[in-house]
């Protein structure tokens, strides 16, 4: 495979591949980056972006990290893949055992799935085997709006119904049961009201739900927002007096990206079903984990399958599995926490005076994430490319602007980011005005 591209390939890349959420026949310009390294994207004409968007939440330690590069180089000399059933491995091993001693005690058994919207199906399918197991039909989830959990059917069906497009497919959708997302916001005085749709909701349906599910902290793709910790710890408490289950999707927020190594950390709770990806591999491949109780394992296990009902043919991938080893041994190494309080300040120090902007209606900040929440849509177009042009890799949707950097930018790398963003809102062709 040749490594550089020409302007035919670009041409191909239009016609015939499709990339996330848009249109074959109109598709918005794609950049050509040929390499990665650090906190860098390398485009095809050489120029070197600064990245901040840690590949969607993923690339943590940066790109072409010599540690994850030996990793895989390692297990790719053994054994690139074998089929997970029936046999085991290594790299599987040796990746739950970390991920048992960083997870809650509670948690002990894992499912290793290969993208986060499987891990979404893999616990919610869970969590209806344990009912079905314990002969109640409870075949209901209870999830907040401003969610999202994926896009396979499962995943979507309790994604926010208005971002995800719900009326698309409707007919074919489970109706699941919706509430308010919390309103009341990480930093802000707690207000018992704020929980109290899901407690009413709760109350009414307790018995036909199968588990609640929910990004923990902060919901990601459907609106960056942080939310009050007292939240998640309500809601906690609310899912043990219902008996009901506790999904948490930490898939976006897991090692480290909030500020805690997992944002259940911050309500200090343990969920009954933990979701994990994007991190996990440092970003290299993909790969997630479904942790669950013992308990809710045997109840599976005790039902008329007799076993849990799932096994993707990638399952435990070694390659992944060993890259994720190494990914957790670099966390473990323990300079995320100093690393992220540094980007947390910065951001803050940097993104803060922006809200005196007429065009900006709010910015936040949390952990190693920053967010500009603009007035008016933007015009996704004009503002990569202006971005681009100002060396920079930030890719907006709707009315957020919003970094997530690789924890290892330096402070003058993150300080272009910022003052890109500062920039891009005094031109006024950067935003959809009707
Ligand atoms: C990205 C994401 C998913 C889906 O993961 P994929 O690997 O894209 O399938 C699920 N939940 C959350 C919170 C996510 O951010």
């Amino acid at each position: 495979m040749k490594m550089t591209l020409s302007h035919d390939d670009l041409t191909f890349d239009r016609q015939h591949i499709w990339h996330p959420y848009t249109s074959m026949t109109n598709p918005l310009p794609c950049y050509p980056v040929v390499a990665a390294d650090g906190v860098e994207l390398v485009l095809e004409d050489g120029n070197r972006l600064i990245d901040g968007m840690s590949s969607w939440w993923a690339a943590i330690h940066g790109y072409n990290h010599p540690t994850l590069n030996a990793a895989v180089t390692e297990q790719l000399s053994k054994m690139s893949h074998v089929m997970f059933g029936g046999i085991t491995h290594p790299a599987a091993i040796a990746l739950c055992r970390k991920l048992l001693a960083i997870t809650p005690k509670a948690l002990e058994c894992i499912f290793l799935a290969d993208s986060g919207s499987v891990a979404v199906e893999v616990a919610l399918k869970m969590a209806l085997q344990y009912w079905q197991a314990k002969g109640e039909k409870r075949q209901r989830f209870l999830t907040l709006r401003h969610g999202y959990h994926g896009d396979t059917f499962g995943a979507m069906s309790v994604c926010d119904p208005q971002n995800s497009m719900h009326s698309l497919y409707q007919g074919y959708l489970p109706q699941h049961l919706f509430v308010e997302s919390p309103s009341c916001r990480y930093g802000d005085e707690w207000q018992q009201d704020d929980i109290r749709p899901l407690s009413e909701a709760l109350a009414l349906h307790a018995n036909s739900i199968a588990a609640v599910i929910l990004e923990p902290i902060v919901q990601g793709a459907g609106g960056m927002r942080f939310y009050h910790p007292n939240y998640l710890k309500q809601a906690r408490q609310l899912c043990d007096r219902y008996q009901v289950l506790l999904i948490a999707d930490e898939i976006a927020t897991g090692f480290g990206r909030t500020g805690k190594l997992f944002a259940c950390e911050q309500a200090g709770i343990t969920p009954d079903i933990l979701c994990l990806g994007k991190a996990l591999t440092g970003g290299y491949m993909t790969l997630s984990a479904t942790l669950t109780r013992r308990h809710i394992a045997d109840v599976i296990g005790s039902g008329e399958a007799g076993c849990f009902m799932h096994g993707p043919t990638f399952m435990g991938n070694p390659l992944a599995c060993a890259t994720a080893c190494a990914s957790l041994d670099l966390l473990a190494e323990n300079r995320w926490q100093q690393q992220v309080e540094a980007i947390e300040a910065q951001l803050k120090v940097e993104l803060m005076p922006l809200l005196a902007h007429p065009e900006v209606a709010d910015v936040r900040v949390l952990g190693s994430i920053g967010v500009v929440e603009t007035r008016h849509p933007v015009n996704m177009q004009n503002m990569q490319r202006f971005f681009v042009e100002n060396g920079v890799w930030i890719r907006p949707f709707g009315k957020l602007i919003y970094l997530m950097p690789p924890y290892i930018i330096q402070a003058e790398q993150l300080r272009c980011l910022t003052s890109a963003i500062g920039n891009v809102l005094e031109r006024n062709q950067m935003f959809n005005k009707v």
